[in-house]
């Protein structure tokens, strides 16, 4: 298992009665039918940095969110899918840390069997290191930072979700075709600048098209079209259904087997 060229990740576990104080106690059915009594409660810490080539770091950012998940299965979906595709770990590093995190669960759930709930936080460094001969501009430039990841509504199982939000509907937005770039030839190809934040595509940047064939980062494409459904350079229409709901309220709430929110967090 190793990281990405250029980018390393570290993550830690550990139980905390605290934060069960965050979060409404979940009301589901026993889990005795799933071999389990008890549920797991994990909430999600991330912090991104930028290290260069003299050891200095510099904090980007945090997220944070929390999953009650009525399966490991329900887990290894929606964090595992948010490691690979956002946090652009390799599908190796993604599935080894979701398992270390279900195995530390099941740990502490045997050490603790009158725990409705085992509360475990999983904190997860993602760092983009300099390479040498790399201009400490570019390093910033690629960094994987929470401003650039696609909201984490877009993770949650499809058909569980609230009602769309906006003019777009979530499942369409997740749909989005989407092209990482590997390398930096490939980013002048599939864009000159994006036509919404005005950077170009560097190396670990995901691109998408619009119908209209314009091109944009996916996740400037995603924050653009949860508030319109035309394309922002030539107001060609993206998406033609009106919502079904005037539902503003972009929070998830509790959703069927799966629960999950987002915050930011100064960490
Ligand atoms: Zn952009
Ligand atoms: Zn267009």
């Amino acid at each position: 298992m190793g990281s990405r060229f250029g980018y390393a990740y570290r993550h830690e576990l550990w139980m905390d009665d605290e934060i069960m104080e965050r979060y409404a106690p979940p009301a589901y059915p026993s889990r005795s039918a799933t071999g389990h009594s008890q549920w797991i409660w994990y909430e999600f810490r991330t912090k991104f940095v930028v290290e260069d080539e003299e050891g200095t770091r510099t904090a980007l950012g945090s997220e944070m969110f929390n999953a009650c998940c009525f399966s490991d299965m329900h887990l290894l979906f929606v964090m595992g899918g948010r490691l690979w595709d956002e946090y652009w770990m390799t599908l190796d590093e993604a599935q080894t840390l979701c398992l270390s995190a279900m195995e530390f669960a099941r740990e502490r759930e045997a050490f603790h069997p009158t725990l409705a709930v085992v509360p475990v936080v999983v904190e997860i460094e993602v760092c983009t290191v300099q390479q040498a001969g790399e201009a400490i501009t570019a390093t910033f430039d690629r960094a994987i930072q929470p401003d650039r990841l696609r909201p984490i509504s877009l993770h949650i199982v499809e058909g569980t979700e609230p009602c769309p939000v906006g003019p777009v509907p979530s499942s369409y937005l997740r749909r989005l075709p989407k092209i990482r770039v590997e390398s930096v030839e490939q980013g002048w190809d599939l864009m000159d600048v994006c036509g919404i934040c005005s950077r170009g595509a560097t190396v670990g940047d995901r691109v998408t098209h619009l119908k209209c064939n314009h091109a944009f980062h996916l996740h400037c494409a995603v924050k653009w079209l949860m508030g319109s459904k035309f394309c922002p350079s030539c107001n060609a229409q993206e998406y033609n259904r009106w919502p079904r709901s005037d539902k503003t309220n972009i929070v998830l709430e509790k959703s069927g087997s799966t629960t999950c929110s987002l915050t930011y967090l100064d960490l």
